[in-house]
């Protein structure tokens, strides 16, 4: 278990539930998104009908269960919460389906991991608010048409682009969930710790949020481990000594690398010269498997600017030096 997962673990979703905004208003950061989705539901509000469809799109961790939510809140409809992988058959959807109440928000989590029989389903449902429930097998099987409720379908995937384009064409509303800026984090972060009833002063937020990489999920989980030190370390207060000394503790650096990140970095820069060195090697050299380097580390180190992948193989970029405190080979040659 990475601390500095964006995926939620199991034991974590209670807290995360009472750490939701509940209102637009309260949501931080992403202030196109806000905007476009205020005036959408506005607009619906006062047709006095149901929202359009709206798709999220945005890496884990940043708050498409937490709009969806709040879309939900806005309209004062009921929401109904389910994903993908759990619908695998088109049985499983027009059971719910045909359950909604007039207005609900349906939050189809992954949705670009619904079967396709599903998926197809789903088009109907979207456009005209009917489904086909076939009945019987083989040649004697009829379709009955199922009218529906009128209903608002909030989609959440990783990325838009998996999805068929049918699927995102039926959407309304798109909106792409970007990661947010440390300013943002900062304010993440005193709200949950207000919240939670722990006192943190303005640096320490800062620090926190400074190693929360973009991801408010991991703001908040880093904000509970830092808690928890100032409880048993300190008096209690997260300052940016106390969250420095903390999240070293957890081995999260400066800039939000686990020991994981480390690790990579710290091969591909003392072992290979800074690269190119081949994924398979460094993989090897860090003891792990390929695909643990490639999926797990390396998408966060590209994203900031540490490490490139090029056709030759791996390469520590100028950052990467300075940020392990080490000096490029060129230089110490000379
Ligand atoms: P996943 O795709 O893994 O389900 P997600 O994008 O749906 O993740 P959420 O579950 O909505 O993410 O958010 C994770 C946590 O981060 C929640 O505890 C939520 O309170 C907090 N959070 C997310 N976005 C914001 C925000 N804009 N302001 C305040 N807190 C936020």
């Amino acid at each position: 278990e990475r601390l500095v997962d964006a995926e939620v673990d199991s034991e974590e979703q209670a807290v995360e539930a009472a750490l939701r905004p509940k209102q637009l208003g309260e949501f931080i950061g992403q202030p196109k998104v806000r905007e476009q989705l205020d005036l959408v539901l506005r607009a619906a509000r006062a047709r006095g009908g149901t929202a359009d469809h709206v798709l999220l799109s945005g890496a884990p961790g940043l708050g498409k269960t937490t709009l969806s939510m709040i879309i939900a809140a806005e309209m004062n409809a009921p929401i109904r919460i389910t994903s993908g992988p759990a619908i695998q058959h088109a049985g499983d959807l027009a059971a719910i389906l045909s359950s909604l109440q007039e207005g609900e928000v349906l939050f189809l989590d992954e949705i670009h991991r619904m079967s396709r029989p599903a998926e197809e389903m789903l088009y109907m449902a979207m456009e005209d608010f009917r489904v086909d429930v076939i009945v019987g097998k083989g040649p004697g099987a009829t379709a009955i048409p199922l009218e529906l409720p009128p209903f608002t379908l909030v989609g959440a995937t990783t990325r838009a682009g998996l999805l068929p384009p049918p699927l995102r064409d039926r959407f309304g509303f798109t909106a792409h969930m970007e990661f947010y800026e440390p300013e943002e984090l900062e304010q993440v972060v005193r709200r949950s710790a207000e919240l939670l009833e722990v006192h943190t002063d303005a640096e320490g937020a800062v620090e926190i949020a400074g190693r929360s990489r973009g991801t408010p999920r991991i703001a908040n989980r880093l904000l509970r481990r830092v808690r928890d030190y100032a409880q048993v370390k300190a008096d209690g207060v997260i300052t940016r000594e106390v969250a420095a000394a903390a999240l070293e503790v957890y081995e999260v650096d400066g800039r939000g690398l686990d020991r994981l990140d480390r690790a990579v970095l710290g091969s591909l820069l003392k072992l290979f010269g800074g690269g190119p060195v081949g994924l398979s090697t460094l993989a090897v050299a860090v003891g792990e498997e390929r695909e643990t380097v490639e999926e797990v580390a390396e998408p966060f180190l590209v994203r900031e600017g540490l490490l490139a992948r090029t056709p030759r193989g791996r390469v520590a970029t100028p950052a990467a030096w300075t940020h392990m405190g080490l000096t490029p080979p060129q230089q110490s040659s000379r």
